[in-house]
C-alpha cells in the first residue's frame, strides 16, 4: 500500500499560456465560425479552461486515483455491498464490438444474439432464484425493490384487493426497503426482532391482517444471519394474503445452496453490481433483475425477451406495469453477470457462497474475544460486531473505521444495522485470500489494542492519507463535487 501522504493534495496547476498541443498551420481556406454555427450559439469569450502540459494532465489523473481506496488496491470489508474482485476479462468482453457496438433501435433480427444472451441470463438466475420468470430491467438494488413492489401491488389490484396496502418490514431491513414501500405508496409495519437476530414469530403473527400485501425480508439478513423460521414466517404470510419479497442484492452466500422460491418467496431482486461480476461504488451502472413465481410473471415490467422456436423476441407481459427503464436495460452489466455465471457453472457458484461464508465465519472467530459478537451464530457471508465496549476509552465505531485508513484497509460498514449499537459490519468476501484476513484481522486487534492505550490514535486518525479526518457534516451539506475555474464566477 502506497498511500502519499508526503504529495500535497495540489490541484489547480494551471498556468496560463500552458499548452498541451498545437495543431498544424491551416492549410485550406478558413471557413468564418459563423457560417458553420449560428452567430446566438457562438460564445463571446473564450471558456475559462485549466492551462496545462499534457504531462501534467497525465500526472493529475495518474495520481488522483492514487489518493483513493479500491478493491484494486487493498482489502475491501464493506458490509451488504460485497466489493469483491471483479475479473478484469470480462471487461475485454464487454469491450467486443458485438456487446459494445449495437444500438437499441436496431430490428430485433439483426440483434438475436443479445436477444438471447438477455434470454438466457433470465433463465439462470430464475433458476438461482427457484422461481419462473425475470425482468432484467432495473437499473439497481433499490430500483428492483420498487419494481418488485409495484408487481405485488399490481398483483393485489388484479384481484381486487387493493385494500392491501402494509408492508411488513422488518427492523434489521435495509434502508431501502421501507423506502421502496413508500415510494409505491405501502405503509409500512416495522417487524420486531428476536433475540438470535431472526424475524420475532410470534409478533409477526401479530401483525399480519386483511391488509396486509407482503413481507419483505432479507434472507440472510442484515446481520448475516439465516433465518431459520423462513418457512413458518412463509406461511403466516401466505396464510394472511400476502406476498414474500427478497431482498437478494446480496446473494454471496445462497448460490446453489438455497434457493429463495424454495422458502416461500414469491418476489427476488438481485444485484447483478454486487454478486454478478460488475465492479460498483462510484455511481456506475448497475442492473437489479426480479424473478418471480409464475403467478406473478403477468406483471413483470417489460420489455422482456421470449423465445419462439429458435427466434428471440421483445413482448410486454400480458397485465405488465410497463417500463421502469429506457430500451432494455443496462446490457453490458447483463454480458458480465452471464459470462461470470457461464464460468463459474453451477457448482462454481456453489463454491463461491461456501467460501464467502468460510471467509466471513474465521474473520467472526478471530475477533469476537476482542470485540462485542451480539448474536453468537454461526454467519453467513458478512458479520455484525459491536464497538459499544470502546465508549469508555472515548473511542467510537467511527474511529475505529478511521484508524484502518492509515493501515491500507477500507473501513467495514458501521452503525448499520441500526438494531446493533456501534454496529461494524463486515463483509470479507470469497474473493480474498487467507492471508489478506489474517492481516485485517491482526490489524482490528491492534487497533482494540490502541483504543485502550492511546484513544488519541484514533480519535484524530486518519494520520496517513492524503485527506485527514473531514467535516462529516459539512461535507454532506456542501459537497464540493466538480471543479469550477476560480475566474469564472460560476457558481
Ligand atoms: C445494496 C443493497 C440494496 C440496494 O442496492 P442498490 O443497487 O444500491 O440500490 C438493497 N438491499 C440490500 C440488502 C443491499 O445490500
Amino acid at each position: 500500500m502506497t498511500l502519499r501522504a508526503d504529495v500535497p493534495l495540489i490541484f489547480e496547476r494551471s498556468t496560463p499560456g500552458r499548452r498541451g498541443y498545437r495543431l498544424p498551420e491551416l492549410d485550406v481556406p478558413e471557413t468564418p465560425l459563423e457560417e458553420l454555427i449560428p452567430q446566438e450559439y457562438l460564445r463571446t469569450e473564450p471558456p475559462a479552461l485549466p492551462e496545462v502540459s499534457e504531462l501534467e494532465v497525465v500526472r493529475h489523473y495518474t495520481q488522483l486515483p492514487r489518493r483513493n481506496h479500491g478493491v484494486d488496491v487493498g482489502f475491501y470489508p464493506l458490509g451488504s455491498c460485497t466489493m469483491k474482485y471483479n475479473p478484469r476479462v470480462h471487461e475485454d468482453l464487454v469491450s467486443l464490438p458485438g456487446l459494445s457496438a449495437i444500438h437499441p433501435y436496431q430490428p430485433e433480427e439483426t440483434v438475436q444474439g443479445a436477444l438471447e444472451l438477455i434470454y438466457n441470463l433470465s433463465e439462470h438466475l430464475a433458476a438461482i432464484a427457484g422461481l419462473a420468470k425475470t425482468s432484467l430491467q432495473p437499473a439497481a438494488g433499490a430500483h428492483g425493490e420498487l419494481s418488485g413492489l409495484m408487481v405485488i401491488k399490481a398483483y393485489h389490484n388484479h384481484r381486487g384487493e387493493g385494500h392491501r396496502t402494509e408492508m411488513l418490514v422488518p427492523d434489521s431491513a435495509h434502508g431501502t426497503n421501507p423506502a421502496s414501500c413508500a415510494m409505491v405508496g405501502y405503509k409500512v409495519v416495522e417487524v420486531p426482532s428476536n433475540e438470535r437476530g431472526g424475524v420475532d414469530v410470534e409478533a409477526l403473527k401479530k401483525l399480519v391482517g386483511p391488509n396486509t400485501a407482503g413481507l419483505m425480508l432479507t434472507n440472510p439478513n442484515t446481520l448475516g444471519l439465516f433465518d431459520e423460521n423462513i418457512c413458518q414466517i412463509a406461511q403466516i404470510v401466505h396464510e394472511a394474503g400476502g406476498l414474500l419479497y427478497y431482498d437478494g442484492a446480496n446473494a454471496n452466500a445462497i448460490m446453489g445452496v438455497v434457493r429463495p422460491g424454495d422458502t416461500g418467496f414469491d418476489v427476488v431482486h438481485f444485484n447483478l453490481h454486487k454478486t454478478f461480476s460488475t465492479p460498483h461504488g462510484g455511481g456506475g451502472p448497475g442492473a437489479g433483475p426480479i424473478v418471480v413465481s409464475e403467478k406473478l410473471a403477468p406483471f413483470l415490467p417489460g420489455p422482456v425477451v421470449q423465445k419462439d422456436g429458435d427466434q428471440f423476441r421483445l413482448v410486454m407481459p400480458e397485465h405488465s406495469v410497463g417500463r421502469v427503464r429506457s430500451f432494455y436495460g443496462n446490457f453490458l452489466v447483463y454480458a458480465k453477470a452471464y459470462a461470470y455465471i457461464l464460468s463459474h457453472g453451477p457448482q462454481g457458484l456453489r463454491e463461491v457462497s461456501a467460501t464467502a461464508v468460510l471467509n466471513a465465519n474465521y474473520v467472526m472467530n478471530k475477533l469476537k474475544d476482542v470485540f462485542e459478537l451480539p448474536y453468537e451464530r454461526i454467519c453467513m457471508h458478512e458479520f455484525v460486531l459491536s464497538g459499544s465496549h470502546l465508549k469508555k476509552y472515548g473511542v467510537r465505531t467511527l474511529d475505529l473505521a478511521k484508524r484502518l485508513s492509515d493501515y491500507g484497509f477500507h473501513a467495514p460498514t458501521v452503525y448499520f444495522p441500526l438494531i446493533v449499537d456501534e454496529a461494524i459490519m463486515i463483509e470479507p468476501t470469497e474473493t480474498e485470500a487467507k492471508s489478506t484476513l489474517d492481516e485485517f484481522i491482526e490489524v482490528m486487534r491492534q487497533i482494540a489494542e490502541e483504543a485502550k492505550e492511546n484513544p488519541e490514535m484514533l480519535t484524530s486518525a486518519p494520520h496517513n492519507t492524503p485527506v485527514k479526518r473531514v467535516d462529516e457534516a459539512r461535507a454532506a451539506r456542501h459537497p464540493v463535487l466538480r471543479w469550477k475555474p476560480e475566474a469564472s464566477g460560476e457558481q
